[in-house]
């Protein structure tokens, strides 16, 4: 089950979709989805949990954002086809999404 995180945990995840830029504080390299391997089952979406949000399901396909992905990594446990990546290299996040993301962020 999803914990329900704290006002101040969700506030430090609208400040980093704010800025558009992971927090300085993790250390860990954020998580990727192997798209070709993924069989969309969302099992990772729910596990991620709320004061993070790094995971979309767009439709066609479901991406972790790195700049809200802590790296922590809850989704990784319960991938059952076991698809998620370490991101050392990983690229940001486009304008689209972002915006997207914002009005998503609004919405809950
Ligand atoms: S590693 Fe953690 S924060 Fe990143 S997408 Fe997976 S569950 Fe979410
Ligand atoms: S749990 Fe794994 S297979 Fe399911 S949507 Fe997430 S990455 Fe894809």
């Amino acid at each position: 089950m999803k914990k329900i995180a704290s006002p101040a945990a969700l506030s430090g995840r609208a400040e980093r979709i704010a800025q558009r830029d992971r927090s300085d504080a993790w250390k860990k390299p954020p998580r990727r989805i192997e798209k070709s391997e993924c069989i969309t089952c969302d099992t990772c979406l729910r596990s991620c949990p709320a004061e993070f949000g790094a995971i979309f399901d767009r439709g066609l396909d479901v991406v972790i954002i790195p700049e809200l992905c802590s790296g922590c990594p809850a989704c990784v446990l319960e991938c059952p086809v076991d698809c998620i990546y370490v991101d050392e290299d990983w690229t940001p996040t486009d304008d689209a999404m972002w915006n997207h993301i914002e009005l998503t962020a609004k919405g809950a």
